[in-house]
């Protein structure tokens, strides 16, 4: 028989300590609907791509709902999340038992004004109209807060097992092999989390870190050396939302009972916890003038571009880093990929390539973000409306929407600026740009650790800053109400 399986997501990581909400319009920028979502993500490294991937190989019927996606920023407004739960709701309704499964898509850290668990709302409320007779599968960020409320609508849950995210296609793909072994009778899905008590700032939960890396390894091989059907999904958690679930965890899908789950998952849990130190000190981190005369000094004796991260930026428009490097332009070739400023870019646009222009540049997001930067910029070039397919492993094959951008000189360093927000972390913004990476002797990122998979090993060296902005190295200096002590 040919199974027809849902397909439906609703993702957003939020920050909480950002002050702006993220109101529907920013979701409904990031929304397909229908046909839409098969033709947006088939082929490419995502979740819904590899939902897909696996759904087309076994000849299975996909009937795509609706995929939202708010991206990264701060709380989601409750009442645009409402709105696209319900419109899943009611897709699933309407099909009133025509379908044989869900593959949904969530990130586990999203939160409102209103709800601190989102996620586990939405699977509750697709949950109570769909029955509990029907398997739901659902993929998750890594970076995932998880407690047992937030999976118990879930038949079975499956998170990336690395960051950088280079395995969005195969977690989504993971996911769609658990849905139609259960299905085929297979296998009976058993689940079960557990929780080390940690939370770690997304910069030291990169995955190449080690002892990170060992225990992330040790999920993949708990996973892959069984004869019997077992998937352990290591969540590093998101440090940056402020909500009673925040932390790591791990979780645990056998063909078995909950007990068999639960040893499963504690027994890494456990090793997690025991590794409490080493994972919260694993790399170096400098403060902003100590980061920027240590990369004047290394690009000296290399060849190769020194990355300056200022990876407590979370909206990709803080000044602090570009402040500093902008007095160095006579001593270093330097670039700053994607900073977001759509007013800055209408200017740049109106005045036209090979223009002059002056720009506040940068800084408006949020009081920490550093404040504008006033700058005199040639408009080296414009391009209305950029989107492109990503090159780069983690974002391959995916469509990458940044608006209208315009690549600035400011005294001989290079800007792209963008309308919409969106992270450098490969070497696209330079390639798509006709820039080359080799030509630069520093390069400032914000990302945390999705840049790792481009940059790690071709860089002369990652130099991590902390700024005063909204997502420290430094958690303790964050003022939580609802996170675990
Ligand atoms: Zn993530």
């Amino acid at each position: 028989m040919t199974y027809r399986i849902a397909l439906a997501g609703l993702h957003m990581e939020c920050a909480t300590f950002l002050p702006q909400l993220t109101l529907r319009d920013v979701f409904e920028a990031g929304t397909v609907r229908g046909a839409d979502v098969i033709r947006k993500f088939r082929g490419s490294n995502t979740v819904m791509g590899g939902f897909l991937g696996v759904i087309d190989d076994a000849g299975a019927e996909a009937i795509p709902l609706l995929h939202s996606d708010g991206g990264a920023a701060g709380l989601a407004d409750q009442a645009a999340v409402m709105s696209y739960r319900q419109e899943i709701v009611e897709h699933l309704t309407e099909l009133d038992g025509g379908i044989d499964g869900l593959l949904l898509h969530l990130h586990g850290a999203m939160v409102t004004q209103d709800d601190l668990d989102p996620d586990a709302t939405t699977l509750e409320a697709i949950r109570s109209a769909v029955g509990p007779d029907l398997p739901i599968m659902i993929a998750l960020d890594y970076h995932a807060n998880l407690d047992l409320a937030s999976i118990a609508g879930a038949t079975a849950a499956f998170g990336y097992r690395y960051s950088p995210h280079i395995d969005m296609g195969a977690t989504g793909a993971r996911a769609a092999r658990c849905l139609l072994k259960t299905l085929a009778g297979d296998i009976r899905p058993a689940m079960a989390i557990a929780r080390p008590g940690l939370i770690l700032p997304s910069i030291f939960s990169a995955t190449s870190l080690e002892p990170l890396k060992d225990l992330v390894d040790e999920a993949a091989r708990l996973s892959e050396d069984s004869d019997a059907y077992r998937d352990v999904s290591l969540f590093a958690g998101f440090a940056y939302a402020d909500v009673p679930n925040c932390g790591a965890s791990v979780v645990a899908v056998v063909d078995g009972t909950p007990a068999q789950a639960a040893a499963l998952s504690t027994r890494l849990s456990d090793k997690i916890a025991r590794a409490r130190a080493a994972l919260s000190t694993p790399a170096p981190v400098y403060d902003l003038e100590q980061g920027i005369r240590r990369a004047l000094a290394v690009s000296q004796s290399s060849d190769r571009p020194v990355v300056i991260l200022e990876h407590a930026d979370r909206a990709n428009d803080s000044t602090h880093g570009l402040r500093a490097l902008l007095p160095l332009a006579d001593r270093a070739r330097i670039a700053v990929p994607f900073l977001w400023d759509p007013a800055a870019v209408a200017m740049a646009m109106a005045a036209g390539e090979g223009a002059e222009v002056s720009l506040d540049l940068g800084g408006h997001s949020a009081p920490r973000a550093g404040g504008p930067v006033p700058v005199l910029a040639k408009v080296d070039a414009v391009r209305p409306d950029f989107t492109y397919r990503g090159t780069g492993e983690m974002r391959a094959g995916a469509e990458v929407r940044l608006g209208d951008t315009a690549l600035l000189d400011v005294g001989g360093l290079k800007i792209s600026v963008t309308s919409r927000s969106e992270s450098a972390i490969d070497f696209d913004p330079f390639f798509q740009l006709d820039l080359d990476p080799v030509d630069y002797d520093i390069v400032l990122l914000r990302s945390k650790t999705h840049f790792r998979a481009a940059w790690e090993g071709f860089a002369a060296e990652i130099i991590i800053v902390d700024t005063p902005d909204y997502g420290p190295a430094d958690i303790s200096t964050l003022a939580y109400q609802h996170a675990r002590p």
